[in-house]
């Protein structure tokens, strides 16, 4: 008989379905019929190229990535691209400017990072807490930044954008890593129309200037959350954008090396590679982006209806226009926690099967402005 399997609450690394275990689980020792297993597998063979290859091929249909994007599959996690986006795009535009919405804990670690780079605006007025995205009107965006910067899913803080920001045409970089393939995303808006004159060799820089036109420049995530293990990152990113790097750039973390090599500049992390291309898999026949977005917002609404109906018993402090599908982070008894009743929660959840349930007491937190 099949063993019941714990259920994990963890943000990531997070529960993979069953199925893939079990695939990855029987494919282990021998691959395919080779006689190896992916973990003792040259990155240069034809079998692991195959591998890389469908994982990108499925990643393209489930996404509908336009031709345009180049996909990347990196290490150092989406910390290592609070470094990389800077390093290869800040030098975009001659003042190194750019631009960050920070509505938590990774968006300002992200600012941080790029703080060592070169000039780095917060383009809203300070907030109390993360509980919230700023008002787009009260942003000011600098015409001269070289990219505006998001995060999509504050893992922490429990806060997502149901929205994608405007930028007047600036490059769009979103941090995707905790809802990554939760739902559908128009990675390029570029109207029909367009697309012929992009067809035809229009350049990309005049089309930028078009407001609202041309949408993102780069999305990254982290497998570990929603598409397979920790070890390896999906970077997208807009052709035009690659081989700006700064001289101080770190090889492996160059675009246009990495997009050279076709991710095989350094030996990349195989078996999470693999692992992807068996969950992206999974999503297809489960229905793509789209279905998973309905399996989302029904598993979000069941907890975000007993919140609001508990009268005030559990409390989510994040304003209901921007409240995550993929992270809920509520605390129990009052506002601001009854640590008691919080452990008896825990402990309770625990008994019956349900782990890592307990979130960061940040999440109430007052917002610290040294954290940018
Ligand atoms: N961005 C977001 C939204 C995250 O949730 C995390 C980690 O949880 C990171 C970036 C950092 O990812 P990593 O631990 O892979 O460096």
């Amino acid at each position: 008989m099949e063993k019941k399997r714990t259920l994990n609450f963890g943000a990531g690394p997070a529960k993979l379905p069953q199925s893939v275990l079990l695939q990855a689980q029987k494919e282990l020792l021998d691959y395919s019929g080779i006689g190896i297993s992916v973990l003792e597998m040259s990155h240069r063979s034809s079998d692991f190229n195959k591998i890389i290859n469908k994982t990108e091929s499925l990643l393209r249909e489930l996404l509908n990535i336009p031709d345009n994007y180049k996909v990347l599959f990196l290490q150092g996690g989406g910390s290592g691209q609070f470094s990389a986006v800077p390093l290869n795009l800040i030098g975009l535009k001659e003042d190194r400017c750019a631009d960050y919405i920070v509505t938590g804990t990774w968006s300002a670690k992200a600012a941080k990072e790029a703080e060592k780079y070169g000039k780095v605006r917060v383009v809203h007025p300070k907030m109390d807490s993360y509980t919230k995205i700023p008002e787009p009107s009260s942003w000011t965006l600098n015409p001269s930044a070289s990219y505006v910067y998001y995060c999509c899913n504050e893992t922490v803080h429990g806060v997502e954008y149901h929205f994608t920001p405007e930028t007047n045409g600036a490059v769009l970089v979103s941090d995707m890593s905790s809802n990554f393939l939760s739902r559908p995303v128009d990675v390029s808006k570029v109207r029909r129309g367009l697309l012929r004159s992009l067809r035809d060799g229009a350049a990309y820089s005049s089309l930028n200037l078009c407001a609202g036109v041309v949408q993102f420049g780069l999305i990254f995530a982290g497998a570990q959350k929603n598409v397979g293990c920790a070890g390896v990152t999906v970077v997208i990113v807009r052709e035009d954008l690659i081989g700006h790097a700064l001289k101080e750039c770190p090889i492996v973390l160059d675009y246009k090396v990495q997009v050279e090599m076709n991710s095989l500049y350094n030996t990349p992390p195989c078996f999470s590679i693999y692992i992807m291309s068996l969950v992206l898999e999974w999503i297809k026949n489960n229905g793509g982006s789209a279905a998973m977005e309905t399996l989302n917002k029904q598993k979000s609404s069941i907890i975000y209806d007993i919140i609001n109906a508990s009268n005030g018993f559990y409390v989510c402090p994040v304003d209901s226009a921007c409240r995550s599908r993929m992270n809920v982070p509520f605390r129990v008894g009052k506002k601001e926690g009854d640590e008691a009743l919080e452990k008896k929660f825990l402990e309770g959840a625990s008994k019956r099967g349900m782990i890592s349930l307990k979130g960061h007491r940040s999440v109430l937190l007052k917002y610290n402005p040294s954290d940018v």
